[in-house]
């Protein structure tokens, strides 16, 4: 292993401060696509760290939740804004602690730009409900009302943009969040939240915790403090989380693992539904929860489809994503390559027909990094578990079918439920999928990825709990209603039981 002596040490974010573990311990973050570059040092945090970043949390909300909320949001105002300014710097510092291509990190710095942008709005919105009462003399209406502190956990794969989908609704609703990042991707969590510093966010307002997934993610799914626990991850962990959170009562929103087709049928036009394939398989090393992992094509175009989409993944450019040329990066982690060549075996095992890719590169400017090929298996049947599980990477099972029905059917047939699309030119076709396929989100003639932050984000089945993200159903995961009844008749009135005469 290389020396560990000159790289730069970052700290946890408590009340303001940025200070040590109590550990003493630290863990280092290097490069997927070349390990021996070390990006840095992080804090090895413990129970005591998250304890004493919920409490500052707690503290900070008293005064937090006062400050109106457009107030908050001239603050988020500048948020956005310094995102704006640093754009480029934090999309080359993901690319390099995330691995995936310079224009992906770009767009998750937008999507965070856009996020913050669009929230501060609702400063001056988060309308409630005004409604007649039915008394005389008296008023009724609805408000938001913050919770209190939230635990924000998140993945590695969008390192700047969910932990933005979480942390500034978490805010501009009057919430105070402590912020545990995921462990290969820090620094773009500290640089998310030096901003929010550098713009004024008021100390223990936003706290950041780095460190082990159970260590430091336990007290915030556990501890009485917490009142929201906003979480992005495996449907593995989500299922922890969630067990955790219950005895307290917490509100916990969960966005989790997802299994996501394209279904192309014989009138689609072809080569726009291999391009969309690409980019939705391919795309940030099919490590996004919304990749379509799992293509559906009628029997009349399966040949010719398969042909093109297999001659051009084999295409496809993979390096070192800030390269200009590189077109997919590595994977994340070793442990990520590792699931990924896990699956490859067990495609072939079951029986799949491996038509592009398959393996792992390891020569030339491959050799210390976590790459592997563009994989695609070709007559997948929906019992294989490489057409059933989340892979979480450049594998693609494509599936033959007969018609809309039967692909509606195979689309449905995983226990996820977040993303899906149909490539077709029959208006008909596209309305019945749309209604059928039991997901969050879907698109016609684009692929499974390409949310906008202004329309709500999430899935269905094990994908989610029932919450969204993003638009203004975030708000509803960081606000909670409170109805008001103003009398001002001056006597009392009973409502269901003084009904007057007319
Ligand atoms: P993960 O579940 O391994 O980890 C997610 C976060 O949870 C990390 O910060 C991790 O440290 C933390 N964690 C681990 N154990 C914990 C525990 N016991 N208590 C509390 N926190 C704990 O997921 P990952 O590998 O970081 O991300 C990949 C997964 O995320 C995929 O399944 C992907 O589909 C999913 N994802 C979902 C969405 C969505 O919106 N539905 C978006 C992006 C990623």
């Amino acid at each position: 292993m290389p020396s560990t002596i000159s790289a730069t040490v970052y700290h946890n974010y408590i009340d303001g401060r940025w200070a040590p573990s109590a550990s003493g311990s630290t863990f280092e973050n290097r490069n997927p696509a070349n390990t021996d570059d070390l990006i840095g040092v992080f804090q090895q945090s413990t129970r005591r760290d998250v304890e004493a970043a919920l409490a500052a949390a707690a503290s900070a909300y008293e005064r937090w939740r006062l400050v109106p909320a457009p107030r908050r949001a001239e603050l988020l105002y500048g948020v956005a804004q310094m995102l704006v300014s640093r754009k480029e710097e934090f999309a080359r510092d993901m690319t390099r602690e995330m691995g995936k291509v310079l224009n992906e990190t770009r767009g998750d710095v937008q999507e965070a730009i856009d996020m913050t942008f669009y929230m501060a709005g609702e400063g001056r919105r988060m309308f409630g409900q005004t409604v007649p009462s039915e008394l005389r003399n008296k008023f009724a209406m609805s408000v938001r009302q913050p919770l209190g502190v939230c635990s924000v956990i998140t993945p590695w794969n969008f390192p700047m943009a969910i932990p933005s989908w979480k942390i500034i609704p978490a805010l501009v609703c009057g919430n105070t969040v402590v912020f545990k990042p995921a462990s290969t991707t820090p620094l773009s969590a500290v640089n998310f939240v030096k901003v929010l510093e550098e713009a004024g966010i008021p100390k223990g307002v936003v706290n950041m915790v780095t460190g082990d997934g159970e260590e430091v993610g336990t007290p915030l799914t556990t501890d009485d403090v917490v009142r929201v626990v906003s979480f992005t991850g495996s449907t593995h962990v989500g299922r922890i989380v969630n067990q955790a959170a219950a005895p307290g009562f917490k509100k916990v929103h969960l966005e989790m693992g997802g299994k996501n087709v394209i279904m192309i049928m014989e009138d689609a036009n072809l080569e726009l539904a291999v391009d969309g394939c690409l980019w939705g398989g391919f795309g940030t090393t099919g490590q996004r929860c919304t990749a379509a992992s799992r293509v559906v094509v009628h029997e009349k175009v399966y040949k010719p489809f398969l042909e093109q989409f297999v001659a051009r993944a084999k295409s496809l450019v993979i390096g070192d994503g800030l390269r200009d040329e590189t077109q997919m990066g590595p994977s994340n982690s070793e442990g990520q390559l590792n699931t990924v060549i896990k699956y490859v075996k067990i495609g072939r095992d079951e029986g799949a027909r491996l038509v592009a890719g398959g393996n792992r590169l390891t020569a030339g400017t491959h050799a210390k990094g976590y790459f592997h090929e563009p994989t695609i298996f070709a007559d997948v049947n929906t019992r294989m578990r490489i057409a059933r599980e989340e892979i979480f990477g450049p594998v693609v099972s494509v599936m033959p079918c007969r018609s809309l029905d039967e692909a509606i059917d195979i689309g449905n047939d995983v226990e996820y439920g977040l993303s899906a699309s149909i490539y077709t030119q029959d208006i008909n076709r596209a309305f019945t999928a749309m209604r059928d396929l039991y997901t969050g989100i879907f698109y016609v003639n684009a692929p499974t990825i390409g949310a906008e932050v202004h329309l709500p984000f999430g899935g269905t089945k094990h994908t989610g709990n029932g919450h969204r993200e993003a638009g203004g159903a975030a708000l509803d995961v960081f606000s909670e209603w409170k109805s008001i009844y103003v009398d001002f008749s001056g006597k009392l009135q009973r409502a269901q039981i003084d009904v007057e005469s007319l």
